[in-house]
């Protein structure tokens, strides 16, 4: 500034006169957090902000719920999962519709309270449902080692366990810039979003206060019009380059990548975790032969478009008339992450 004062963010954001710029919230929770801040607000009209696929809930497919139901009617096993994916519909209901067919559902809050709950019901068989990202997958392999170490021959988990990367290159026409989840990039470490600003795919972390976003959303339109691929982690009180070692041993301990189903998106080749062959034991579908699910989603719901930015939620015909979260008829309207909750809580327009 002529006065020699450093511009704060604030000041970059509202003064921003460069090219528009698109910038996809690849997290749920940082959707909701600028909806719930109000920084939409803030944002100079040549920012178009797009909801991405971080919401597991809202990327798994609508077979691995298909699957589900099955192993619960046709198995009669335990499902153990978080609350949010009971109501993900399935091509014919969900698993809140199964449990009032007799289905036996536990809501739990970590994949190591599902092999806690099999170790006090050695009468049952129990299924975990491991969906989520870097984020959650750590604590489903230890789960599974747990179980190993406990010699529990009634535990098993149901994976749809899934990596970013690669859909960052999936999505990378889809927007101008990410902003990078920072839980998933405290685990991974930002090594592969510097690769990736290599490949020409800009990106910033961001952390979740308002600081912290405002910061990112700075740095982005201080960059953005200069024209060059960039990278920068703007959240370094909890993401390092190297990130979580402990955490990532975990996974390549107990994972291994695989070909991934991504709701909206399709298979995305490597963007899966499965588990290895020596804990097969553990693989639900292994154990149970589970039979390949087609899953239909409702043809109204647009929740595929969301996740890739190709329409916004109010674009979807029925939101929030057919579809809210009390009987939402999508993923996207059922977790507390996903896009269309966002925008329907916060009532955000196009
Ligand atoms: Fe799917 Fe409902 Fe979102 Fe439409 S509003 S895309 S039906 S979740």
């Amino acid at each position: 500034m002529a006065d020699g004062k450093k511009k704060s963010a604030l000041d970059i954001i509202k003064s921003y006169d460069g090219p528009p710029v698109r910038i996809m919230e690849v997290c749920g929770t940082h959707t909701h957090e600028i909806f719930r801040l109000g920084l939409r607000q803030i944002l100079p009209k040549e920012v178009t902000l797009i909801s991405g696929p971080g919401c597991p809930v809202c990327v798994t497919p609508v077979s691995f719920i298909d699957e589900a139901i099955w192993l619960a009617l046709e198995r009669g096993v335990t499902i153990c999962t978080f609350g949010d994916l009971v109501r993900v519909p399935g091509s014919e209901g969900s698993l809140a519709t199964a449990r009032s067919q007799g289905a036996r559902v536990e809501i739990v809050y970590s994949p190591v309270d599902a092999c806690s709950y099999a170790a006090a019901h050695r009468d049952e068989q129990v299924v975990f449902l491991s969906v989520g990202f870097e984020t959650t997958t750590p604590a489903a392999c230890l789960a599974v080692k747990e179980a190993a170490e406990q010699e529990l021959t009634n535990f098993s988990i149901l994976t749809a366990n899934k990596t970013m990367p690669q859909a960052y290159e999936a999505l990378k026409n889809s927007a101008d810039v990410f902003l990078y989840p920072g839980h998933v990039e405290a685990v991974m470490g930002t090594k592969h979003c510097e690769g990736l600003a290599e490949q020409g795919i800009s990106g910033v972390v961001a952390g979740f206060t308002a600081k912290e976003l405002l910061t990112a959303f700075a740095v982005i339109l201080a960059k953005f019009p200069q024209g060059k691929p960039f990278f920068k982690n703007c959240y370094p009180r909890v993401v390092t380059a190297e990130g979580s070692l402990p955490g990532q041993r975990l996974m390549a301990e107990v994972m291994e990548p695989c070909d991934s189903e991504w709701r909206g998106l399709g298979v995305i080749p490597m963007s899966g975790q499965r588990l290895q062959q020596r804990y097969a034991a553990y693989d639900a579908r292994q154990k149970y032969g589970v039979p390949p699910m087609h899953g239909r989603s409702n043809p109204a719901c647009r929740c595929g478009e969301v996740l890739q930015g190709i329409c916004t939620p109010p674009q979807c015909p029925v939101f929030g008339r057919g579809c809210t979260p009390d009987h939402p008829v999508g993923a996207c309207m059922v977790s507390h992450e996903g896009a269309c909750s966002a925008y329907y809580q916060y009532g955000g327009g196009n």
